[in-house]
């Protein structure tokens, strides 16, 4: 598995061990992994903190998720998170995907990532909102531009 603990945090490591194991099985098999053809908006995250890159492409038919894709590169919080992500979005409100929040994301993924890797979780919903918003023609919130 691949890790990207600096070694000042490297104990976390440690906790992968209790993240449930459908995350470890998100990111060693991401759902919904590659590209879509002709997406209506699609949105790329960066955590620099990580060095986790994540674009996410969605397909929206009348406001509502028809399909989505995530591509990129990260650790494994940060692709289970996409993985788990993406999957819970199938067939929501584009309005609804709007007002998530990091609460939203932690009850998806069933974990709290505490600090160290709270925007490897996050950067996936970002991206998403990001997507979501370039898709409604709106500048991206204060409260997503922080997650
Ligand atoms: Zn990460």
């Amino acid at each position: 598995m691949i890790c990207c603990c600096t070694p000042v945090n490297q104990h976390r490591c440690d906790y992968m061990d209790i993240y449930a194991e459908e995350l470890i099985d998100n990111y060693e098999h991401p759902h919904n992994k590659g590209k879509l053809e002709h997406p209506n908006a699609e949105f790329h995250g960066h955590n620099p903190v990580c060095g986790d890159d994540i674009t996410v492409y969605l397909d929206i038919i009348d406001g509502v998720v028809k399909d989505v894709k995530f591509d990129g590169d990260g650790c494994s919080i940060s692709i289970a998170s996409a993985s788990m992500l993406t999957d819970a979005i199938k067939g929501k409100n584009i309005d609804e995907i709007g007002k998530m929040g990091f609460e939203d994301l932690k009850k998806i993924i069933g974990i709290d990532p505490g600090p160290a890797r709270l925007h490897c979780a996050t950067l996936s919903l970002k991206a998403l909102k990001g997507a979501a918003f370039i898709y409604e023609h709106k500048p991206m919130d204060s409260e997503t531009k922080k997650l």
